[in-house]
């Protein structure tokens, strides 16, 4: 599906994670864009006030085309879980605290599950380009599975140590990089992007 395109030259990042922002980079290279993040160009982070991952994206897309005058990628995740409403959503971050504590977020999310048979939980991960004459092209990707109690494996970060995939028997924690980035809600969602808005160079 095709929406408009990205046309090259550079594009501004709207993260202050230096190791999302490589990754993007590294994903958007064979497309010949030049990638800089808000914060090279100390552009301050808006105030995610959205109600839905897209609504995130989106205002954090449009704050940086409009504070830089180039086009901007924005991207906005978390996990949902369907017996608690939803929760945490897109508050996934906030519910680690100001410490980040994930164990601690982890713990929450069982907690507010004790009694509850229904586990079902998807990573969703949206994202969004915006240019500077304020049009903006969203896309979303998922990721089903289940969320067990305790918490397995090193690897990833975040809530992958509960999550365990749909059709597969080991967690987001247990997998390599290589594994659950060939699943995952990211991977989906950029799929989406280059397919609608990425073409390579001739
Ligand atoms: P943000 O999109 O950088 O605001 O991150 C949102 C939060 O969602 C992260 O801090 C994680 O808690 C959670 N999250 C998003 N993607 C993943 C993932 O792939 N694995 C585990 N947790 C994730």
């Amino acid at each position: 599906m095709s929406g408009r395109l990205f046309t090259g030259g550079r594009l501004v990042i709207a993260s202050h994670n230096p190791g999302k922002v490589n990754e993007i980079a590294a994903l958007l290279a064979p497309f010949g864009t030049d990638v800089v993040s808000v914060a090279e160009l100390n552009l301050p982070e808006p105030e995610e006030t959205g109600a839905t991952f897209v609504d995130n994206a989106r205002l954090k897309a449009l704050a940086a085309t409009r504070a830089s005058g180039l086009p901007a990628l924005a991207d906005d995740s978390g996990l949902v879980v369907d017996a608690l409403g939803g929760d945490p959503g897109i508050r996934s971050a906030r519910w680690a605290g100001p410490a980040r504590d994930f164990l601690e977020a982890m713990r929450r999310v069982e907690k507010a599950l004790t009694g509850k048979r229904d586990r079902h939980a998807r990573f969703i991960c949206a994202l969004a380009l915006a240019w500077p004459d304020g049009h903006v092209e969203c896309f979303e990707g998922q990721v089903e599975g289940h969320l067990i109690w305790p918490p397995r494996g090193k690897q990833g970060f975040g809530y992958d140590p509960m999550f365990i995939p749909n059709g597969r028997s080991e967690t987001f924690g247990e997998m390599s990089p290589a594994e659950k980035h060939a699943i995952s809600h990211r991977t989906a969602a950029f799929r989406k992007l280059v397919d609608g808005c990425f073409r390579p160079p001739p």
